[in-house]
């Protein structure tokens, strides 16, 4: 029989990489929350309409990448529906916007989102058929506020800091304007023009694209249009005064904030739905796909919808992409965290003592691991050299005493500690044996200590 793998383009992902997602998501919330964004969840499929108003038919997302079925009636009353995977998230934001009169409080809405999407993509490094993307939107009705050039700044500001403080080093911020919806028809007709004589020696997407959508030829990667490409006019001729000056704002308001950017001027962004400010941050180390994150203005897209006017605001940013970009920072695969300490019943009768004893450790907020009676003890030894950084015995002889061995892997040092001891003992090893350049462990640290008063060390 064949054995059953996960499909093309999806993943498992595992300890202890797990615990990179986990720091990266935990870093995410906390920056959303300083930054007073709430939570939202919407549903992992959609009517298929959504992404194809929302998104645009003529996307790449939509024209080739989205899973789409045909939802049977289960029921005479039921009739069939098309239904799509979630390609990405901003779409559903909107529609819940609206479904929910989100704008009816007159506030601005900050809504952040983390979660799976789905696009039929050729798999390869940086880029999966099922992937993960963190996103927020700013958006509400124009007299909240929406449409000003601070709420852009904001956001900007607010994804320098994530990434800063995701430990992410060497990113670059492209920032462009592709105008109003105005704006957008003068340019596409400008380029319509210029393209006329020297579209029959692109790419046989550019030839479509001139025809349907002309601004998607500036996200044309085939290197023998680019010199092509390179001749087109700018759409930064084509802002009217408004356009204009909603940009200087936003640049002047990035100056001010010290966040540093630069301005790329092809940078259309692959959706349908973008006005004015569109912005992407990239990353060298990622090579052929390096983006780490993308996101624009979208003013109309809430009347796209059929809601009411609702300018907004937002990004997604490709979680898998952070992740690897982290990993080649820290070649943390190298070094798999490790629980405090690894619990060693010496004796299959001591396994529930020991397991009562792991569970006080817990309670009190360590990570340890807990062994088996059944084992002898130099394999013990080794399970716990691999998995803790202190080894912890506890047999007959400890119980009479009341003190346990504590051997801590990393100075070879062994101790006996008498029980009501141990939690901070170990907590206190913990602080004397940090890797060098601090605590490194990719992971949130794997206690939460109460304040502790700095003390001597103890295995001097
Ligand atoms: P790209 O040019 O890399 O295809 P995109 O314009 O299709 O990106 P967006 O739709 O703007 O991407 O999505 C925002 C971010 O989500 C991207 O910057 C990227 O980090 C991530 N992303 C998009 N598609 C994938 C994918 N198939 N696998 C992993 N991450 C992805
Ligand atoms: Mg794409």
């Amino acid at each position: 029989m064949s054995t059953l793998k996960a499909v093309r383009g999806t993943r498992d992902l595992l300890p202890p990489e797990t615990a990179l997602w986990n720091r990266i998501e935990a870093t995410a919330r906390s920056v959303f929350a300083r930054y007073n964004f709430g939570e939202i969840r919407t549903p992992v499929f959609e009517d298929t309409t959504l992404f194809a108003r929302g998104v645009g038919e003529e996307t790449d997302i939509v024209s080739k990448e989205m899973y789409t079925w045909e939802d049977r009636a289960r029921a005479q009353s039921e009739k069939t529906q098309s239904l799509t995977l979630r390609p990405e998230n901003t779409a559903g934001v909107v529609r819940a916007y609206i479904e929910h009169g989100l704008g009816e409080s007159g506030q601005l809405q900050k809504l952040y989102y983390l979660g799976p999407q789905f696009r039929r993509e050729r798999p390869q490094k940086g880029r999966y058929r099922q992937f993960s993307q963190i996103g927020a939107e700013v958006i509400g009705p124009p007299s909240a506020g929406s449409e000003s050039p601070l709420r852009d700044a904001e956001i900007l500001e607010m994804l320098a800091t994530l990434l800063d403080e995701l430990g992410i080093q060497g990113w670059t911020l492209h920032l462009n304007s592709v105008g109003s919806a105005a704006d957008r028809a003068r340019y596409n007709q400008a380029l319509r023009a210029a393209l006329a004589p020297v579209v029959a020696q692109m790419c046989p997407d550019c030839q479509r694209r001139a025809e349907t959508n002309p601004l998607r030829v500036l996200d044309c990667k085939v290197p023998a249009d680019q010199p092509i490409i390179e001749t087109l006019p700018m759409i930064a001729d084509s802002l009217d005064e408004a356009s204009q000056a909603h940009f200087a704002a936003v640049t002047a308001a990035l100056d001010a904030a010290g966040v540093p950017y630069t301005r790329n001027h092809r940078l259309v962004r692959g959706l349908d739905y973008y006005t004015r400010t569109t912005f992407e941050f990239t990353h060298g180390g990622l090579g052929a796909q390096n983006a780490l994150l993308g996101g624009g203005r979208y003013d109309g897209l809430s009347e796209m919808l059929g809601g009411p006017r609702a300018p907004g605001i937002g990004f997604a940013m490709g979680e898998d992409r952070l992740v690897l970009t982290l990993q080649a920072q820290e070649k943390q695969k190298s070094t798999p965290p490790k629980v405090v300490a690894y619990i060693a019943p010496v004796g299959e009768n001591m396994n529930s003592a020991n397991l009562a004893l792991a569970g006080e450790l817990r309670h009190q907020g360590l990570a340890v691991e807990l062994g088996d009676g059944s084992f002898r003890l130099k394999k013990s030894f080794e399970s716990a050299d691999k998995t803790a950084r202190n080894i912890v015995i506890f047999g007959e002889d400890e119980l009479q005493s009341g003190k346990l061995t504590v051997k801590n892997f990393a100075n070879g040092t062994q101790m006996s500690v008498p029980r009501a001891e141990l939690a901070d003992f170990l907590l206190n090893s913990d602080q004397f044996l940090e890797p060098e350049g601090g605590r490194s462990t990719p992971e949130a640290p794997l206690v939460v200590p109460p304040a502790r008063i700095p003390q001597k060390p103890i295995h001097e």
